[in-house]
């Protein structure tokens, strides 16, 4: 495939994408543009990219047969304004964004039919183009969100893109994708950052963090990701991750009750069912 590709956002998802197309054997060029100076010429030294810049009207030089948008999902509108009339008109966009609902029908408004939002289900707590891998997507689930608007040739195009990643591609509502993706990974996330949270508040005394077991390190391993990219996250998907949160309140509240009245079976029950779905888990 010798088409060319621009990133925006050459971080580690952006980065990972660029060198598993790369080993997949895409031949174009990758163009990358970051608000960030240092990203780029890491991302030039490391071979992530070829050319890069910190403006958004590089995209007029680059002129790109596809764009990925990987920074941040709130800042996707303002750089679809932005790059929108740098634009060719056959250009393919897509992004790598963890939030999809509003955001996809917002940017098919700006871009038109041949925008085509993904959501690669692989990633870390890491952040960054140094932390960047080839193989990230390889077996992986990436969860591409068409739209009865969606350009049948520009999806084919993108779904061609994951392939040569190693991705397995499927695809879903937007709408449904947030709500599944609201329940299953940012109410994980915002669980083990409102953990952390607790200990500090209970760190008085004692500093709490001086014991880590290992069950509190796995379970926390999550609290270490970018502030901001979660921040974004939380906000943009906020309807579903607050339904999310009230119903997990809910479920440690009835936990609270089953404790504090010694319901001994029924805590029993409520432990065993917990477990059951864990290990189905595999
Ligand atoms: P990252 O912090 O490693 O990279 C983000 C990059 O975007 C950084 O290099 C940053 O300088 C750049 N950036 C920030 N604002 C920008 C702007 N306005 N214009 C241009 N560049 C800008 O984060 P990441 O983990 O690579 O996440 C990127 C995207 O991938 C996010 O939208 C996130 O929701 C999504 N995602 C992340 C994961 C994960 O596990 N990290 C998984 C799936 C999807």
């Amino acid at each position: 495939m010798s088409f060319s590709l621009l990133i925006i956002g050459v971080g580690f998802m952006g980065g990972s994408f660029a060198l598993a197309l790369r080993k997949g054997g895409f031949e174009g060029k990758i163009y990358g543009i970051d608000i960030n100076q240092e990203t780029i010429e890491k991302a030039k030294e490391l071979g992530v990219i070829e050319e890069g810049g910190i403006e958004l009207s590089k995209t007029k030089d680059f002129s790109p047969d596809f764009v990925v948008l990987a920074s941040p999902v709130r800042t996707f509108r303002k750089i679809a304004k932005e790059i929108k009339p740098f634009l060719k008109e056959n250009a393919i966009i897509t992004d790598l964004g963890s939030v999809k609902g509003k955001l996809v029908y917002d940017l098919e408004s700006i871009f038109g039919n041949r925008f085509v939002g993904s959501h690669p289900i692989a990633g870390t707590e890491k952040s960054g183009v140094i932390h960047s891998v080839p193989d990230l997507f390889e077996g992986k689930k990436v969860v591409i969100t068409p739209t009865n608007r969606t350009d049948p040739e520009a999806l084919e195009k993108v779904k061609h893109l994951w392939n040569i990643t190693g991705g397995v591609v499927e695809f879903m509502n937007p709408d449904v994708h947030d709500w599944v993706f609201g329940a299953v990974s940012h109410l994980p996330h915002a669980v083990a950052f409102a953990l952390i949270d607790a200990l500090i508040e209970m760190s008085d005394e004692v500093d709490l963090f001086k014991y880590p077991g290992a069950g509190f390190k796995d379970f926390t391993r999550i609290a270490a990701s970018d502030p901001i990219m979660w921040r974004d996250i939380f906000l943009e998907n906020k309807e579903n991750v607050l339904k999310a949160v009230d119903t997990y309140i809910a479920s440690l509240q009835r936990l609270r009750n089953l404790i504090s009245s010694d319901r001994e079976e029924e805590l029993t029950e409520y432990l065993k069912e917990a477990k059951q779905r864990r290990l189905s888990l595999g």
